[in-house]
């Protein structure tokens, strides 16, 4: 196949919302990605942090294989057998109560909002409610999903947007404080920004922010579709703060490359807001994308990923530590596990992740000016160094 008749074809007839790179992907083995072309890729993006596993773990392969034989798709109308699987595995490593599954980040979100106004709904009756979302963030393109975005760029040819949002600065409590109205019913924000730039929550912001809710009885939605699934070192960023949301949010990682997504609530708000009627989908939770989180749990466990993560990560921190050092355009890293951020100044960052991608080396950018690694999280020290040396060829070029 000619890539270039391959790329233009594509652009014939798929609606250009995105600026792609000049690569057709074909198949993936491990931590490479192997083109059309059949040149490899060190893949450090992960599908923007989705394939956890790497490619091609033929255990979850043959998990999925063996799911399209029984049974892709029953509906919601009945239950199922992964569907059980699935949110069982989800509640007990996250410790929380009842699970929603749904098809992408952007939908987990909106279910999150609609529990959250519907808890509030239940309590006083009101229907002008709330929500404090924050600069800087990113939490999916539909309409409700899009008006907790905090960044302008992306809101401002769609408005009018859903009402009732007003933003804060992340790790401002202060500036969180004075958003809080008597009509305040949640409190959203990533626990790690992910798009806006890899900022971790400080303890004290995320603290804060928990007891700021407690006192009044706001909900706090926090979103781990990108930093959560091991991802920081924990199965949830949350875990490592010692601060429980009331409701969160997950996809990415979580069914590893089958489009799932998922809202989960605690017990007080799974008692006290959706009940049947208030919200479905046709497809969330069928039995194939759940065959895939319930696999993905599995191979977690028996591979110890999250320990992994905890054992990988401080290398993989270190060494971009010694390329701040050594390249006056690189300012700060910023992160958490393997979810890490190389702040870029005097240099395009998209120039940076173009040179890489030439030289074999697959990483994203954040935000204006970072460039951000997402990795597989099974990846090896040696990996990480292979990473650095074709980072390196490309900071040269
Ligand atoms: C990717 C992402 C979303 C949106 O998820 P989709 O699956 O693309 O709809 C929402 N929140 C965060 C933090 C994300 O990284």
């Amino acid at each position: 196949m000619d890539s270039k008749v391959y790329m233009e074809e594509t652009e014939q007839y798929v609606l250009h919302t995105y600026n792609r790179f000049p690569v057709v992907l074909e198949k993936g083995e491990g931590v490479y990605l192997t083109d059309v072309d059949g040149k490899e890729y060190l893949d450090f993006g992960a599908g923007i942090a989705v394939f956890a596993l790497g490619y091609g773990n033929q255990a979850y392969n043959d998990a999925l294989k063996a799911q399209i034989d029984r049974i892709i798709h029953t509906s919601n109308l009945y239950y199922n057998v992964p569907l059980k699987e699935a949110a069982e595995k989800l509640a007990k490593v996250s410790g929380m109560d009842k699970v929603f599954f749904t098809n992408s980040g952007t939908e987990a979100i909106e279910g999150a909002i609609k529990a959250a106004r519907k808890y509030a709904y239940l309590k006083d009756g009101r229907t002008d409610h709330e929500i404090i979302a924050m600069n800087h963030s990113f939490h999916g393109r539909s309409i409700g999903a899009l008006s907790v975005t905090g960044n302008p760029h992306y809101q401002e040819a769609f408005r009018p947007l859903m009402g009732g949002v007003k933003f804060a600065d992340f790790n401002d409590l202060e500036n969180v404080k004075e958003q809080v109205t008597d009509r305040t019913c949640a409190v959203i924000l990533e626990t790690v920004q992910g798009e806006g730039g890899i900022y971790p929550a400080t303890p004290e912001f995320l603290q804060g922010v928990k007891a700021l809710c407690e006192e009044r009885d706001i909900l706090l939605i926090l979103d781990e579709i990108q930093c959560g699934m091991g991802r920081t070192g924990s199965y949830f960023a949350w875990q490592q703060y010692g601060v429980e949301p009331d409701i969160m949010t997950c996809a990415k990682a979580l069914g590893c490359g089958v489009p799932v997504g998922a809202f989960v609530l605690n017990e007080k708000v799974a008692n006290a807001s959706l009940v049947p009627g208030d919200h479905g989908t046709t497809y969330g939770g069928n039995p194939f994308a759940c065959a895939a989180v319930s696999k993905v749990f599995d191979l977690f466990e028996e591979l110890h990923v999250v320990d992994h993560v905890r054992e990988v990560a401080p290398y993989l921190e270190q060494r971009l530590d010694e390329l701040v050092a050594k390249y006056d355009f690189l300012s700060l890293r910023r992160g958490m596990g393997l979810m890490q951020g190389l702040v870029v100044t005097g240099r395009p960052v998209g120039e940076l992740v173009a040179k890489a991608l030439e030289h074999g080396l697959i990483v994203l950018s954040a935000g204006a000016d970072v460039l951000r690694l997402v990795p597989p999280l099974v990846i090896t020290k040696g990996d990480v160094d292979e990473m650095i040396r074709r980072l390196e060829l490309a900071f040269q070029a």
